[in-house]
């Protein structure tokens, strides 16, 4: 039987707008990833009357209820309070958390314990309890008339910890199937065209799933089975890879993977070579998103960020001629700028970026979203034009630097570019 859950996020800085509710964001990624249907996400602020009304909609409409935020120690951190009221618990005190508090403050924060977190110690009655390894609030969960109550703390980084260690084993026992998911990384194929590729096989499955999900720059497509063991949705999942493949061919750049940065991580360090980069529209993106994977030492070795044509010609040795002639914004400056970045780094491949980002066109009337990409390597050097559109700034940064990382990985990879 599949689950249906709904998320109430308890803060009223919440509903100030004074932080953002990326617990939920958070929690609904991992949800989904148990098969659990997350339907509703409410957000309520300190108030038990109003976290009250909140429970009753929600027990109507979820058999998993799981909240976060309102167990700290303070007047308006109520949710435990209200939540026993609403399905009738009560609350008791659990001494051995009450000392395991007591010694955090003790050890770790060098004071003694304030009196007020007693209450965090205190529990719904005959809960399971979940540790909270790095704050004091603990967390908990029950299950009343068939609806099962999960409790987390607010602080994003607690939240997620004890989302892990606790709450996700504890969802997983309330269901004998193991789901499974891949997500297939596909590049340079609009959300619409992979869509009206693949919409009517998708629209038919019920399990295995297949759904699109549009990234700024990309789109993935999640693959989920359910089975009664691993092996089995693996086997199920296998062939739906295989046919998405088969329908974008060489579009999907990797299964499970993060973003084109690790495949190209990937690829050159197998071949053992390492790279370099010349950038002006992305003003180092490509390298900061490279250098963000850990390792990126034993593949990266430096690059430039040419903003200024002097730099582009003193730092790259891009020709002045060739800067006159064709424009910063260019083919040949391109090439040049990877050339550049190849010799003087000692890299054995580079890859460049030179374009117009916007909000204005550049000086030779170069329209915003124009962007070249280059790449030198020992078998000659390529370059791609792309014609983004006038797109936000950031965007048409996101792009280009999409297009450095998969004008790479088809060089790598024998693709044509
Ligand atoms: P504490 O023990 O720190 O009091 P708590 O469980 O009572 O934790 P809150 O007091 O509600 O949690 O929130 C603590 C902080 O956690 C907030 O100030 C905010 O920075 C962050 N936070 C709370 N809820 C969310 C949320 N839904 N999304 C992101 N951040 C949140």
């Amino acid at each position: 039987m599949s689950h249906t859950a709904e998320l109430i996020a308890v803060g009223t800085e919440l509903l100030l707008g004074n932080i953002a509710n990326t617990n939920a964001q958070m929690l609904s990624q991992s949800l989904s990833t148990l098969g659990i249907n997350v339907f509703w996400h409410t957000v309520v602020g300190d108030n038990p009357e109003r976290l009250k009304a909140a429970l009753d909609i929600a027990r109507c409409r979820a058999d998993i209820i799981l909240t976060t935020g309102g167990l700290g120690p303070t007047y308006d951190d109520l949710t435990k309070q209200t939540i026993c009221e609403a399905f009738g618990r009560k609350l008791v005190l659990h001494p051995d958390i009450l000392e395991d508090i007591r010694t955090f403050y003790e050890s770790a924060l060098h004071v003694p314990m304030p009196e007020n977190n007693t209450q965090q110690a205190e529990l719904p009655e005959g809960c399971v309890v979940f540790d909270n390894p790095v704050g004091t609030a603990p967390g908990c969960a029950f299950e009343a008339s068939g609806i099962h109550v999960l409790m987390l703390p607010g602080p994003p980084h607690e939240c997620e910890t004890m989302l892990r260690r606790c709450a996700v084993p504890y969802l997983r026992g309330l269901s004998k199937e193991v789901i499974v998911s891949h997500d297939i990384m596909t590049f340079g194929m609009g959300e619409s065209s992979v869509d009206q590729l693949l919409h009517e096989r998708m629209s038919h499955m019920r399990n295995p799933t297949l759904a699109t999900y549009a990234k700024p720059c990309e789109v993935r497509l999640r693959a989920t089975a359910k089975a009664d063991s691993e092996a089995g949705a693996e086997a199920m999942l296998a062939p739906v890879v295989q046919e998405v493949r088969d329908a974008l061919g060489d579009v999907v750049y990797g299964i499970d993977v993060r973003g084109l940065e690790d495949v190209c991580f990937q690829l050159l360090q197998k071949r053992g070579w390492t790279f370099a980069t010349a950038e002006s529209c992305t003003g180092g993106l490509v390298a900061q998103r490279m250098t963000a994977l850990p390792g990126a030492s034993a593949v990266y070795r430096g690059g430039v960020v040419s903003y200024w044509t002097d730099v582009k010609a003193d730092v790259l040795g891009v020709p002045q001629e060739t800067l006159d002639t064709y424009g910063a914004v260019s083919e040949e400056t391109a090439r040049a700028m990877a050339d550049g970045a190849r010799r003087i780094t000692g890299a054995d491949v580079a890859v460049s970026v030179t374009g117009v980002a916007g909000p204005d066109p550049d000086e030779r009337n170069n329209p915003v979203g124009i962007v070249y990409v280059g790449l030198s390597t020992p078998d000659g050097t390529f370059c791609r034009r792309c014609d983004f559109g006038p797109r936000r700034r950031d965007r048409i940064q996101g792009l280009a630097s999409n297009h450095a990382f998969d004008i790479m990985r088809r060089y790598l990879t024998g693709l044509p570019i």
